[in-house]
């Protein structure tokens, strides 16, 4: 169903992250695929993974600026000629902050993550609505992660964006309902990423994963993109977060 759709994807700094895994199986159902990267340091190896699936529109885009945001969405729906689906898989907690105490958070790297990790999903919502609705309407994922319901030792700030990004993407698909805009997030059990390999002791967790989590394993990238293009394509799905971490989150112990 979604073969021909236009998507962008929000969120590749290299070939292990969870946005490459759903450009990948994306590009696999036939959806022509446009990217943002962050800054310079990533953008040969993003221009490179683009190539490598036919994809040459690949723009800079920094969440943080409204002016970057509005001149990267005007690059990619020209490039596109459109947009259908956009894929959100970002985040940015300062690394100081996932050790220690949350108490310990500043006033500024509270609303750094917060920012990065939350608001852009609403930023980039508001710069896809228009383009959507022009097309009868679209679909829209998030990442994210149980750490924003329960407390995970050393996620910290970062559990605290995620549960802003979690009611963000429930009140977005209430507004956007209307437009035939879905939004839902996927909440997945750790994959070792560039991200996660900033969370002291990412090991353990997936050690603890493996012990509890009902189906004894853990998950990969690919999990994730398979529900991600599950959620991307299901007509009258919104508002919702799946669960890819082999069940872990149905456990209280
Ligand atoms: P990743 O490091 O590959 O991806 C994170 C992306 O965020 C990078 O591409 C980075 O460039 C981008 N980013 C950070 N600050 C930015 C900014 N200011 N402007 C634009 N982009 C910015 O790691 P990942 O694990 O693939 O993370 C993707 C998403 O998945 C994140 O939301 C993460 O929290 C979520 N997630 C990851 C795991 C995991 O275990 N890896 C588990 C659950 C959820």
């Amino acid at each position: 169903m979604l073969e021909g759709k236009l998507a962008l994807v929000a969120g590749v700094a290299n070939r292990r992250s969870i946005a490459w895994a759903v450009a990948e199986a994306l590009h696999a159902q036939g959806v022509k695929l446009a990217f943002t990267y962050q800054g310079e340091r990533l953008e040969k190896t993003v221009r490179e993974l683009a190539a490598s699936i036919g994809s040459d529109i690949v723009v800079p885009c920094d969440v943080r600026s409204d002016a970057d945001l509005d001149r990267a969405f005007g690059e990619i729906a020209g490039g596109l000629g459109g947009l259908d689906l956009l894929v959100h898989s970002v985040a940015f907690a300062a690394a100081g902050d996932l050790e220690g105490r949350f108490i310990d958070t500043t006033r500024e790297n509270f609303w750094l993550a917060v920012d990065i990790s939350a608001y852009s999903l609403t930023a980039m919502a508001k710069r896809a609505e228009p383009l959507m609705a022009a097309r009868g309407g679209g679909s829209i994922v998030t990442m994210t992660y149980l750490g924003g319901e329960r407390v995970v030792p050393r996620y910290n700030v970062m559990g605290v964006a995620k549960a802003t990004l979690d009611a963000s993407m429930r009140y977005l698909a209430a507004d956007l309902g209307p437009s035939n805009i879905r939004v839902n997030a996927v909440s997945a059990g750790p994959v070792r990423t560039l991200a996660a390999r900033s969370i002291p002791g990412f090991g353990s967790m997936t050690d603890i994963v493996e012990q509890r989590a009902p189906l004894k394993r853990n998950i990969d990238a690919s999990d994730v993109a398979q529900t991600a293009v599950y959620l991307l394509d299901a007509p009258n799905v919104t508002g919702t977060i799946a669960y890819v971490d082999a069940g872990y989150h149905a456990m209280g112990m």
